[in-house]
């Protein structure tokens, strides 16, 4: 018998079935915005200048591909606090902050769970509903129980907040509680700062350890807008995570760029929370890998290249803002039924549009418009070419 005989079929991932679905589709009006991209107005993942320009330069400099440090390049570890934080944060000069390089937001919070699993054996977690579907797989699969905060209202398409405060304060004492720091996916629905206020009394009286996860920063409003959250709970005194990525702010999803950030109560215990950390990255994949993060750092540190960064990600924010608008007004032009004035409220690249799964059924069937069962779509993927049949394929099938 062969030792793989017993060995289930796995669940399709629904992204991933739908996508293979919109290739075969061979009608040429098809759209897919059941992507987790940004797309640019011609359609395509943006290769940005400044990363092109650092490329340059590093492929010039022929380096040497040396092992790196268990914790990542200290510059760019350097620039992610700086970028979470702050420059000069209270934090980062008082020593309590460390970062470590991760192979993604992703890889982030697998070695964040991996390592809270050492620190709280027995902690439940909770995610919010909906989240990004793979931060229940992550925390299950480190062995913890997940369960659900309310968060999403679809009556209000807001968020519920009277729900998720009394689901926070319901959970076992010491719960880790997953926070999307900005740009929420795949809702697209934010807390507003007086709500962040009232979440951070919530895990401070329950004693949840805070885990936020911030994979858009700078899609919502803008850098340092959009990790307010973050710096509130860097005044707060509290001891969190913080797990980033660059896939989306730098579009290089590919080269797997991200960190994990802890932030502990004293430099001395960071010495030592850092010396256990990198135990747990030893043990998953030893070191990190070189060409994204030398990028990103070197982008980072240099004046120009972060003025040339900066501009493009202002440049994509701008765009899915514009879009956001456009498909608003397009809707109410063709007379609508329902006001779609919620999706310009909405931050970063996904919207909740309020279509049902029959509706989104018929998106896809009568009109080669692909999106996710749950009603998302990618704002990210439209752009003035496909605007207008998106908007009349929604009209005609509300
Ligand atoms: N967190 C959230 C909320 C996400 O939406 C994503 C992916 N889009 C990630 C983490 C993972 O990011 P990465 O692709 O860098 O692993």
């Amino acid at each position: 018998m062969s030792l793989f005989s017993a060995v289930e079929m796995a669940p399709r991932d629904p992204i991933l079935g739908l996508n293979e679905a919109f290739n075969a589709d061979t009608r040429t009006t098809k759209v897919n915005l059941g992507v987790g991209v940004y797309y640019n107005e011609e359609g395509r993942i943006p290769l940005l200048r400044a990363v092109a320009e650092a490329e340059k330069a590093r492929i010039e400099a022929h380096a040497p591909r040396g092992y790196l440090p268990i914790e990542g390049i200290a510059a760019y570890d350097k620039a992610v606090q700086e970028l979470l934080f702050g420059k000069g944060a209270a934090l980062i000069e008082a020593g309590r902050v460390i970062t470590t390089q991760a192979l993604g937001g992703t890889g982030a919070l697998k070695i964040g769970a991996d390592f809270l699993k050492r620190l709280l054996p027995d902690a439940t977690v909770a995610i919010s509903d909906p989240s990004w579907e793979n931060h229940r797989a992550l925390f299950e699969s480190a062995g913890f129980p997940v369960q659900n905060y309310r968060y999403y209202d679809p009556f209000s398409n807001g968020v519920n907040r009277g729900g998720m405060l009394e689901d926070l304060r319901n959970l076992p004492a010491r719960s880790i509680v997953v926070l999307h720091a900005c740009c929420h996916n795949p809702t697209g629905v934010d807390l507003q700062p007086e709500d962040w206020k009232a979440v951070l009394e919530v895990l401070r009286e329950r004693e949840h350890v805070p885990f936020l996860d911030i994979a858009y920063q700078g899609f919502g409003d803008g850098i340092d807008q959009d990790a307010e959250a973050v710096r509130l709970f860097a005044e707060s005194g509290l001891e969190f995570f913080v797990s980033s990525s660059f896939s989306k702010s730098f579009s290089l999803y590919g080269e797997r760029v991200g960190a994990l950030s802890l932030v502990t109560s004293s430099r001395e215990e960071s010495t030592r929370v850092l010396s256990q950390l990198k135990r747990v990255i030893r043990t998953n994949y030893s070191n990190p890998p070189t060409h994204g993060a030398t990028v990103v750092a070197s982008v980072l540190n240099s004046p120009e290249l972060r003025a040339m960064w900066e501009a493009e990600l202002g440049e994509m924010r701008d765009r899915i803002r514009s879009m956001r608008l456009a498909m608003v007004e397009q809707l109410a032009t063709l007379g609508a039924k329902r006001d779609f004035g919620f999706v310009a409220e909405q931050r970063g690249m996904f919207s909740y549009s309020g279509l049902t799964v029959e509706q989104v059924e018929r998106l896809k069937n009568e009109f080669g418009i692909y999106a996710v069962g749950t009603g998302r779509i990618c704002v990210a993927a439209l752009n003035h070419g496909n605007l207008d049949s998106v908007t009349r394929a929604i009209h005609a099938v509300l």
